[in-house]
């Protein structure tokens, strides 16, 4: 019964002197522990994956906005008008033809994952066969499974091949359904970029658990969302955020929307399936 007692008490008084002010004697404070973690640190994303997989494809933030939190990013386009990659600061989209173009300022994002890259890191990226190897491979060189990671390829890349969806009208459907309809390229010898984000094992429902990838070339006229490649040689540079924001819609349609359901099979082909409308690559 002592003991029982005696530490909460214990606890009480540590917070209690934690709390003290300190008298103009005391030496300058330290940065409070407490302090929040500076922003380069921090990863944000608009809205939950389980809207979009349920067809919540209205714009929740501008484009404009969304770019205050980041330089470095991946998502989709009001309207799921195709593929959203934002590289160096500017936002581009790869729509569902193929086409790449810079977003213009008018638009906006359902679902979105970004952040200020500041590189904790890099090196070499290994020659692959294919993304699930490389996948392998980056989850051997960065161990941080349980935090949020940003990377970036730079490199040459042997085959790369990606896909975007078309724009869709209301009432919207599921995403497994459009997906079924999502246009696929394979292209050659291609220069470019892997936007990547790597989340933990436990965000189910709430973002895309493992990797997601997006691509764009350095000419800006190739990309999408990546579904396989073959690295020649690259560059991995990778940000640990251990600061996730996650930035919710306050509209009566999302708050009447189902989100509790376990939709990771769903997800999963809609995150790695090759099927689709196969186009000409470059
Ligand atoms: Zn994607």
């Amino acid at each position: 019964m002592m003991t029982k007692c005696s530490i909460p008490i214990y606890l009480g008084l540590l917070s209690l002197s934690a709390c003290a002010p300190s008298g103009p004697a005391a030496t300058p404070a330290a940065t409070p522990a407490t302090a929040p973690a500076p922003d380069t640190d921090r990863i944000t994303q608009v809205s939950v994956i389980n809207a979009l997989m349920v067809g919540r494809y209205d714009g929740v933030m501008p484009i404009p906005e969304m770019l205050r939190y980041g330089d470095f990013g991946l998502g989709t386009l009001d309207h799921l008008d195709g593929e959203l990659i934002v590289l160096d600061g500017k936002a581009f989209q790869v729509r569902g033809d193929g086409v790449v173009s810079e977003v213009s300022p008018g638009r906006s994002t359902p679902f979105v994952v970004i952040t200020p890259f500041d590189s904790d890191g890099e090196f070499a990226c290994p020659e692959v066969a294919g993304l699930a190897d490389l996948d392998a491979r980056l989850v051997a060189a960065l161990p941080q499974k349980n935090n949020f990671v940003a990377i970036r390829v730079d490199g040459r890349f042997a085959s790369i091949t990606v896909r975007s969806v078309r724009r869709q009208e209301p009432p919207y459907k599921p995403l497994a359904e459009v997906a079924e309809g999502q246009s696929v390229w394979t292209h050659k010898d291609v220069a470019g970029t892997l936007v990547g984000v790597r989340s933990p094992a436990w965000v189910v429902g709430l973002n895309v658990p493992g990797y997601h990838w997006h691509f764009l070339s350095d000419d800006r006229k190739l990309g999408g969302h990546v579904l396989d490649l073959r690295v020649r040689d690259g560059r991995v540079r990778y940000d640990v955020c251990r600061d996730w924001l996650v930035k919710l819609d306050g509209s009566t349609e999302f708050n009447s929307t189902e989100l509790g359901r376990d939709l990771s099979r769903e997800l999963r082909k809609v995150e790695s399936s090759r099927d689709g409308a196969s186009e000409k690559g470059r």
